[in-house]
């Protein structure tokens, strides 16, 4: 279980989504983590344990935007470590992604797309749905079309929040189950 959120707006995403992700702080905390869109580019920031760490780093490395997405971990698949927070990215680096459940055919989604020349680079389920948005982003250049043909591939439950560099005012959101 874990929490996620979502800004798009006018006010700083970053205030936003640290105060939201305090308060779901209670559904998960073994790490937390947000993704921002800054200036044409995806900024991202993690940190283990509590989210008081997650705003101690954004204090020393600050970014901050008008949309974002959030994650408070509580891991089932990959340890609990920096580098299996959400939120993960695909292999381009210009979606960003926070999942909330599991993705049961994770395995086979992530060999599938391994054989393509995909590299991943953490441990978890939820990185086989962001890299399969992005293989298929970059084969249709149509967001959301990428992520709905995804979505239909992965089985399990999930609740789900993307962006990407190239849709500066979008947010998606999905769930099931
Ligand atoms: N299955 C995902 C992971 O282990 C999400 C867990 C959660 O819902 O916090 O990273």
């Amino acid at each position: 279980m874990c929490g996620i959120m979502g800004y798009l707006g006018s006010k700083s995403a970053t205030d936003v989504l640290t105060n939201g992700l305090m308060r779901l702080e209670y559904r998960g905390y073994d790490s937390s983590g947000v993704a921002l869109h800054h200036e044409g580019q995806l900024e991202r920031r993690r940190a283990v344990g509590r989210v008081e760490e997650l705003t101690r780093q954004l204090e020393s490395e600050p970014t901050d935007g008008g949309l974002g997405i959030a994650h408070t971990r509580w891991a089932t698949h990959g340890a609990p470590s920096e580098n299996n927070a959400h939120p993960h990215l695909d292999a381009s680096g210009s979606i960003a992604l926070v999942h909330n459940g599991v993705i049961e055919n994770h395995l086979a989604i992530r060999s599938y797309l391994e054989n393509k020349g995909i590299s991943f680079v953490s441990e978890t389920d939820t990185e086989s749905l962001v890299q399969l948005i992005g293989f298929l982003y970059s084969e249709s250049g149509d967001l959301l079309e990428s992520i709905r043909r995804a979505l239909k591939d992965v089985r399990g439950t999930y609740g789900v929040a993307v962006i990407c560099t190239d849709a500066p005012d979008t947010l998606v959101a999905a769930r099931r189950g």
